[in-house]
């Protein structure tokens, strides 16, 4: 164990005055610990990975890695205009650090910028879907498949389905009574895995971002323009679908995630085409016409598999998303089905809007 304080031990890791160095959170991410370290000459804003969720986190830098490289090229040609999220590497020429079990990592502070953790203007909903729209266009020709699949069937619903289905048959809590209405929705939705499983060959593997929250992109302190797409963790193979799927899923609702006031959770029609507009604007010259069809499919999706996957965990005793009081998992889940209901319940309007993409 060693007890070095930690500023000070991350300063002579990644080559900075150890003398004057500070330490303090940044931002409100739920997966990493975020810390802004900061000396006289600069700042580095330094991550404790969640080696629970990432338990390869080399895996994780060498995606992270290819990709700043590959938007690195596309910056110096000029078709790509955001700020870059780059790792730092150590004085041993490295990227990750442990101490005391700990892994973190650096990365350079992106400075003028701030973060946004609600969607509260349909301008704010625009400016974001269209940087992701972007960052996705700048990697439109870099090969997917080269990067690791971080966490392995991640957004994969047939896998969240047998994984839900193991757990109602074990039921270990003794919680499927407390919920039975919303395990037979659920098991009456499973369909979704046909429409995915037709996309096969037709819809093609892109690099997607896979978590495309708001706090996962940072706006200009000036102009309120995007700054730049952070948070490259779960960068992997997948179909943009998910990606504008789970920006309808956290921008759409004015409710948070965990609301009990179901009758306000639901889509806010304006906001959602705000995200249709920025997010293919960038995009419109490479979405292919089976693509743009499976973007409905991703609304639906996204808000659905969330939603399983915190049924899943309630029912199995709360053993992946943290809770604060018991219901907790069971609360988001039927946040989630409300959402997603009122996402079906609106699909004609809905799907006009995808139509004029
Ligand atoms: P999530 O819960 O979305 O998975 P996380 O724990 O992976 O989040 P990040 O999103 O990487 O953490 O960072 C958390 C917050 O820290 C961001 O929302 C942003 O406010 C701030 N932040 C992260 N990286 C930078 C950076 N390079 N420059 C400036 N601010 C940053
Ligand atoms: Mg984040
Ligand atoms: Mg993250």
């Amino acid at each position: 164990m060693n007890s070095i304080p930690i500023e000070v031990y991350l300063s002579e890791s990644f080559g900075l005055d150890d003398k004057h160095a500070s330490i303090k959170p940044i931002g409100s991410g739920h997966i990493n610990t975020t810390m802004l370290l900061s000396t006289p000459k600069r700042s580095l804003v330094v991550q404790k990975l969640n080696t629970v969720v990432f338990p390869k986190p080399q895996l994780l830098v060498d995606n992270a890695r290819l990709i700043e490289q590959h938007l690195s090229k596309k910056q110096q040609v000029g078709e790509f205009n955001l700020a870059i999220v780059r790792h730092v590497a150590t004085t041993q020429h490295d990227y990750l650090v442990n101490n005391n079990d700990d892994t973190w990592r650096a990365l350079e502070f992106i400075g003028g910028s701030y973060s946004e953790d609600v969607v509260n203007t349909v301008s704010q909903a625009q400016t974001a879907a269209n940087a992701f729209g972007q960052f996705a266009a700048a990697l439109e020709d870099f090969d997917a498949n080269k990067l690791h699949a971080v966490i392995p069937n991640f957004h994969n619903l047939a896998m969240r389905a047998e994984v839900f289905k193991q757990v109602i048959n074990t039921d270990p809590h003794k919680r499927v009574a407390h919920c039975q209405e919303e395990v037979d929705f659920c098991l009456s939705q499973f369909s979704l895995i046909d429409e995915l499983n037709a996309l096969a060959g037709k819809v093609p593997i892109r690099v997607c971002h896979n978590d495309t929250k708001i706090n996962n992109m940072l706006f200009c302190l000036d102009s309120n323009d995007a700054k730049a797409v952070i948070d490259l963790d779960t960068c992997m193979p997948g179909y943009w679908l998910n990606d504008f799927g789970d920006m309808v899923r956290t921008f759409c609702s004015a409710e948070q995630e965990d609301s009990t006031a179901l009758e306000k959770v639901g889509v806010r029609e304006d906001i959602f085409a705000a995200i249709v507009k920025g997010y293919v604007e960038p995009l419109k010259s490479v979405l292919t016409a089976a693509e743009k069809q499976s973007f409905w499919l991703g609304a639906k999706v996204m808000p659905f598999m969330i939603g399983l996957r915190f049924l899943t965990d309630y029912i199995d005793g709360d053993n992946y998303f943290s809770i604060k009081h018991e219901r907790h998992n069971l609360d988001r889940a039927k946040n989630q089905f409300a959402l997603y209901r009122d996402i079906v319940s609106k699909q004609q309007v809905l799907k006009a809007m995808l139509t004029q993409i």
